[in-house]
């Protein structure tokens, strides 16, 4: 996985322009009504599969894209510029498809990634649960190895596209003794629903989809597990067991830069919203943007967001190159979307009373910026592992 190949410029841009088409015809019409009704939207996420995007990241030989790192940051910025919730049924998709790629057996491999390819199995990341999130290893969920099977007891919540999903990587203990606690820990991939029917597996206890502030159509919800058993061979992630917290965090830098890569799409329309509508709202006889105190906050929104796209390509670029990147991902990561969240809410101030009103897009970037504080890491997080990173290159 790190390391991957560009495609020619020449692609990459033809890539982006049909994406853009596709955000201009077939998503702006239809955003809105989708976020307010907080509805799946199955027929764009057919339209993501058709694209190649559930497969963005996973090799061609397993029938993905194949795409860098800096080309799939720059598809996820521009998409989420319309509507952030679409960049997360394929990202959260393509963390568990890392998993299996990078740390898979071929055999694991050849079974899943084709698959998952193209979108015939959608899933996610199952880490989180009710009594842990940031301290992943006070996890609770435990899998017992019965034979060829495991046995797989406990429950997951705030897993994204587990609602409508078909599989989960799913972070398990297999030996809740174990000191220090990761070496209990294991990573499986577990299908949830039988391939025919759809129906619930047994021991699967599908709950339901959360109500949320932003990041709304996408299904964020939980799921328990009681006496669920699935196969070793193809669910043992590696054939390895105790590696499970490894591949959930350091595996996944790639995860951070997405959601960095989405605060530079919120932060872009929100300043291109805002010099737009500067221009057209007037007060005391001229347009606002003639007012010292909204270029005040038009040129430090376009510093801030600049910086963050550059801060973005940056990781991008490290991760391509291959090699541990927590350092750069992390900077892009807080420093982006902290500047979503800045720029969204002073684009909300430059609207005034219309920045407040759900028949503008204001209102939609401010409610989704937050999410990206938190997930993948909380922005506390992020400071503290630059921190130590800053700290071990330097050591006096
Ligand atoms: C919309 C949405 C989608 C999500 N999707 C997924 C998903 O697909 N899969 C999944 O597994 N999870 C998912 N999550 C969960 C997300 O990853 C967790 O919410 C996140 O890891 C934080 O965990 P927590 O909410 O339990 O907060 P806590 O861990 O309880 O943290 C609470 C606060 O304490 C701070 N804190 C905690 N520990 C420390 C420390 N050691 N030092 C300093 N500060 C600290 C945190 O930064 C935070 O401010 C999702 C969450 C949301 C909101």
């Amino acid at each position: 996985m790190d390391g991957q190949a560009a495609i020619s410029e020449a692609d990459e841009r033809a890539l982006l322009d049909s994406i853009d088409r596709w955000l201009e015809r077939k998503v702006a019409p239809v955003a809105a009504r989708y976020e307010q009704a907080d509805e799946y939207p199955h027929e764009l996420v057919q339209d993501l599969c058709e694209m190649g995007l559930y497969g963005a990241l996973i090799e061609p030989e397993y029938g993905g894209l194949g795409l860098s790192g800096t080309t799939y940051s720059r598809i996820v910025a521009r998409i989420s510029e319309e509507w952030m919730s679409l960049t997360g049924f394929f990202n959260s998709h393509l963390m568990m498809a890392t998993i299996v790629q990078k740390f898979g057996t071929q055999k694991q491999k050849e079974h899943w990634l084709p698959r998952f390819a193209t979108g015939e199995l959608r899933g996610g990341l199952g880490l989180t649960e009710p009594g842990a999130g940031t301290d992943l290893q006070g996890i609770r969920t435990v899998a017992r190895r019965d034979g060829d099977r495991y046995v797989v007891n406990g429950s997951k919540l705030w897993i994204t596209n587990v609602v409508e999903g078909d599989v989960l990587a799913l972070l398990v203990k297999t030996d809740p003794d174990a000191q220090p606690r990761h070496r209990g820990m294991t990573m499986l991939i577990t299908p949830t629903r039988d391939p025919q029917t759809r129906a619930d597996l047994p021991g699967i206890e599908r709950g339901r989809k959360l109500p949320k502030l932003g990041y709304r159509g996408i299904d964020t919800g939980e799921i328990g597990f009681a006496d669920y058993a699935c196969d070793a061979e193809l669910s043992l992630v590696g054939g390895e067991e105790g590696k499970g917290f490894v591949m959930a965090t350091g595996g996944l830098e790639i995860g951070r830069v997405n959601v960095a890569a989405r605060g530079v799409g919120i932060a872009r329309r929100a300043l291109k919203e805002a010099v737009a509508y500067a221009q057209v709202r007037t007060t005391m006889g001229k347009p606002i943007a003639e007012h010292q105190a909204i270029q005040l906050k038009l040129g430090e929104m376009a510093a801030k967001t600049r910086a963050a796209e550059l801060l973005v390509e940056d990781a991008a670029r490290a991760y391509d190159a291959g090699g541990r990147i927590d350092m750069e991902a992390g900077m892009a990561k807080w420093f982006a979307t902290e500047t979503a969240f800045e720029v969204a809410t002073e684009a909300m101030r430059i609207f005034g009373a219309n920045g407040y009103s759900k028949e503008y897009p204001i209102e939609r970037l401010y409610r989704d910026a937050p999410l990206l504080m938190i997930g993948e890491g909380t922005n506390e997080m992020q400071r503290i592992i630059i921190a130590r990173r800053l700290l071990a290159r330097n050591p006096v």
